[in-house]
């Protein structure tokens, strides 16, 4: 196969992963040799972190054989889902996971041995499994995670919620000057009481 032919569809793996890259071909090809595949929707658990993707992640990921193991690129995106620091609705939050990562094998395909770091070379460097596989998940969970929100609003400006009656403070909302209406009172009763339980 010639390296200026990538192809989109996806390499054999063992995992039944659809983040697992079996490399073994790409590592068999001189520097240069360039791959890409097409990621279509693919779940990320990130309940560790506890954060919840509102899609899966999808776009493409391109490998580039260096002299000792690959750089990967990727070019994936999804959304995160979160709650508005002001007034609490849902929020999505567009991500963007832009890797550009070397990635080193673990044992040298030619000889069989393995393959140890350089002098100076980071001990984190990611590397390749013993079955020359590129296990993308966990580049992509961390890349999504770094990109948690602080203070994610529903919309640019929110305005939050009122504080007399804790509704959202849309458009036109008001009270006057006149006493709090006594159904808004219930609420914020109901409200209060809610909130030292559970979330909902
Ligand atoms: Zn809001
Ligand atoms: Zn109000």
């Amino acid at each position: 196969m010639s390296s200026g032919d990538p192809r989109p569809s996806h390499p054999v793996d063992t995992h039944g992963d659809p983040l697992t890259f079996n490399v073994a071909g790409l590592l068999a090809e001189p520097p240069g040799s360039v791959r890409e595949y097409a990621v279509d929707g693919v779940d990320v658990d990130l309940s560790e972190d506890e954060l919840v993707l509102t899609r899966p992640v999808s776009g493409r990921v391109r490998l580039l054989r260096t002299n000792r193991g690959l750089v990967v690129e990727s070019d994936l995106n999804t959304a995160l889902a979160g709650e508005c620091a002001r007034c609490l609705r849902p929020t999505e939050t567009e991500v963007q996971i832009e890797l550009a990562e070397e990635v080193l094998p673990t044992i040298d395909l030619a000889s069989g041995l393995p393959v140890t770091l350089e002098e100076g070379e980071d001990p984190e460097t990611p590397r390749l499994t013993d079955h020359h596989e590129l296990e993308l998940r966990p580049l992509v969970a961390e890349a999504i995670s770094l990109q948690e929100p602080i203070a994610p609003l529903c919309e640019p400006g929110c305005p939050g919620l009122c504080e007399e009656c804790g509704e959202r403070l849309s458009p036109g909302h008001s009270h006057g000057d006149g006493p709090i209406d006594p159904r808004f009172e219930a609420l914020r009763a109901f409200r209060a009481e809610a909130g030292e339980g559970e979330d909902e």
